[in-house]
């Protein structure tokens, strides 16, 4: 295992914000979480695990702990009841069980899938960050989400240095919500492999808006899942921001989500609504972000992007503070104007002062 110390966490986030961390673990192999845990604990120092810091904030002050890694790969096909590297699959049916370790890549994870004709996460292509974090917020996009395909996890249980194995059913899978990032078991599990179920086939229509839109538009005949997810990367690369390139923790707001009497006050005020079939609703917060105006705004170093009014850009910013003003800006815009309390999607590395 790799122990760096004084890494900087701008370097470890997409957000590119933060201190340092007093030690980075890479975790190569699922004993080497349990070691890292181990380092820690000998160390009398907190923890916080990582994958590719797409969904996560650093704080000024770093981390006074251990930041551990997840660098396990490896992307294997069940075949006649074992686990099996892609290039020995030898014969395929309509389904498709595939498990990825925790330190792949997801859109690679993603790629697999497509390229063996599996449908399932096509429309998840691009989702920057790992396999292991997937679960965490049940990432989703264009309609699809984790939940939809997830069979179980591996992980490492941290209060009894176990490995175990975790069913979808015991994982309470929602919008950005899992029992791994909610209530007495977040931070609980290291995720070291992840299983889904996928389909032989394809979407079918009528598709998430803007893939519908696009589909129309470019007079698309084609649902394959390599050709959804080409078309995704399409729409994605012209809305989204290149991690390599922005600094940004994607959406940075949780939709809104409201009771029926609460979407049909929404539609009196002429917000546009995503009902459910009981009359419940899901609102886009990007929507109400850019109908205070603030689409392209340029707010203490950060930029509501002006392609996609929920992704807030780090274009100067150094501190948490500028972070602290220009989200608030934000909330108090939409709540003053339309009376709702955005949330933050990205998680924070917990502001700790150095203890030891
Ligand atoms: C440009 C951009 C676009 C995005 N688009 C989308 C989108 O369309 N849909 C969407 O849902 N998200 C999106 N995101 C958010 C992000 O990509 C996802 O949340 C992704 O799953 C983060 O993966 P990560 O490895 O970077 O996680 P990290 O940021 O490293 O970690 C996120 C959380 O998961 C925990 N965690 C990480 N790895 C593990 C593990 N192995 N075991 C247990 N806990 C772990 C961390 O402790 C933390 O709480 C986007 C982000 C960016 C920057």
């Amino acid at each position: 295992m790799e122990i760096r110390e004084n890494v900087p966490v701008t370097s470890l986030t997409t957000m590119r914000l933060g201190g340092n961390a007093r030690y980075v673990i890479s975790a190569k192999t699922p004993d080497e979480i349990a070691q890292a845990y181990s380092f820690a604990r000998e160390h009398d120092l907190p923890i916080w695990v990582m994958g590719g810091g797409a969904n996560t904030i650093g704080h000024d002050e770093g981390f006074p702990g251990v930041i551990i890694l997840n660098e396990i790969k490896g992307i294997f096909v069940e075949q006649d009841g074992k686990f099996v590297t892609v290039d020995a699959v030898h014969q395929l049916s309509d389904e498709l069980t595939l498990k990825g370790m925790g330190g792949e890549v997801w859109d690679d994870f993603v790629r697999v899938a497509c390229d063996l004709g599996y449908s399932g996460i096509e429309a998840l292509s691009m989702i920057p960050g790992t396999l292991g974090a997937a679960p965490v917020q049940n990432i989703g996009a264009y309609g699809q989400d984790m939940a939809q395909v997830i069979v179980s996890v591996e992980a490492y249980d941290t209060q009894t240095d176990q490995f175990v194995t975790i069913a979808k059913p015991e994982m309470e899978l929602s919008y950005r919500h899992s029992r791994f990032n909610h209530g007495k078991d977040a931070g609980r599990f290291v995720i070291v492999a992840v299983t889904v179920k996928l389909h032989k086939g394809e979407l079918s229509r009528p598709f998430y808006n803007s893939l519908e839109r696009y589909v129309e538009e470019h007079h698309e005949t084609d649902f394959s899942p390599s050709n959804i997810r080409r078309m995704i990367c399409e729409i994605r690369s012209e809305k989204l921001p290149d991690p390599k390139e922005v600094a940004s923790a994607g959406s940075f707001f949780k939709n809104v989500f409201v009771d029926k009497a609460g979407a049909d006050e929404a539609e009196a005020k002429e917000i546009p609504i995503w009902r459910n079939a009981d009359g419940s609703g899901k609102i886009n917060s990007g929507w109400l972000i850019e109908a205070c105006g603030l689409k392209g705004k340029e707010l203490f170093g950060f930029v509501v992007s002006e392609k996609a009014a929920l992704v807030l850009i780090n274009k100067s910013a150094k501190t948490y503070h500028d972070l602290d003003r220009a989200r608030q800006t934000i909330i108090d815009a939409v709540q003053e104007k339309f009376g709702y309390t955005l949330r933050q999607e990205p998680v924070e590395i917990p502001s700790l002062t150095e203890e030891k």
